[in-house]
């Protein structure tokens, strides 16, 4: 055995984007496939190694068995890295943790609900530590590889806490409220360069929330624009859930 660093990537509840991003980016980074080893890797291979240092997990933590499979994963590695906004937040995934688990399953699985485990759609850094976090969804393939770099250096992934907003005028765009569309870049984390502004669209909120965000003031100027807390809690309620829960930001029908 080599004394290169050992790499595993592991998925839970998502669509496997961010591994397909995963392969595309180590496909244009030939230098970091020769510096480690990856010894895991379902979506990309069939060799299978336990002994391994840094664990990448996609997805998010949806049943039981998924908590036993994180613990276990945790037990092993040194270094665990929550890869997408499904691992990071909960992602999509969780827009069932605000409706009764009972209707969701069965609208799901219809006849077969109770043949199928489910439960909360939860993001893994509430099941086991994590030491870091590459955000998106998908992931940006640079922010990965930068942070894979970073790791190899002995250092955590830096990970932009302003707004996509910072960005946004960085790269001289018209704010969307001008045009009547609802923007959650003022309390979502930067670090996709304003993507979806950029190209018209108002940003989904992705890549989680800021720290210590004003959603109060977002909603006040966004109702100068004509958009009502509605609109724009229904759209937080795409990729920031969990996060709004935690936060109480708003009421959930038991
Ligand atoms: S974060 Fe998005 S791209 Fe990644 S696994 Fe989840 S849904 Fe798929
Ligand atoms: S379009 Fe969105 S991201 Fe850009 S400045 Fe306006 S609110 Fe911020
Ligand atoms: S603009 Fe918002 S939704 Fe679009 S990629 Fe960036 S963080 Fe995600």
């Amino acid at each position: 055995m080599n004394n290169k660093p050992r790499i595993a990537f592991f998925d839970f509840t998502g669509c496997e984007g961010c591994q397909l991003t995963v392969i595309d980016s180590l496909e244009n980074h030939p230098e970091l496939l020769e510096a480690v080893d990856i010894v895991q890797f379902r979506e990309a291979m069939s060799e299978k190694d336990d002994d391994f240092s840094i664990a990448f997990i996609e997805g998010s933590c949806t049943r039981s068995s998924d908590e036993k499979r994180l613990e276990k994963i945790r037990e092993q590695a040194a270094l665990v890295i929550a890869l997408g906004a499904c691992a990071h937040l909960g992602g999509v995934n969780a827009v069932r943790n605000i409706q009764p688990l009972e209707s969701v399953r069965r609208c799901v699985y219809g006849e077969k609900a109770e043949v199928y485990e489910t439960s909360i759609a939860k993001p893994i850094g509430d099941v086991i530590s994590i030491d870091g976090f590459i955000p998106g969804c998908p992931i940006d393939p640079e922010e990965f590889i930068r942070g894979v770099k970073r790791l190899l250096q002995g250092n955590r992934p830096l990970i932009p806490d302003y707004p996509v907003c910072i960005e946004c005028k960085l790269r001289e765009n018209a704010c969307l409220f001008q045009r009547g569309k609802v923007c959650l870049g003022p309390i979502t984390r930067a670090g996709c360069g304003a993507l979806c502004p950029s190209l018209g669209v108002g940003c989904e909120g992705c890549r989680g929330l800021i720290p210590n965000p004003n959603i109060t003031w977002l909603k006040e100027v966004m109702a100068e624009h004509g958009q009502s807390s509605e609109r724009i809690s229904a759209k937080m309620g795409l990729f920031m859930t969990n996060q709004i829960l935690e936060s109480e930001v708003i009421d959930v029908e038991s």
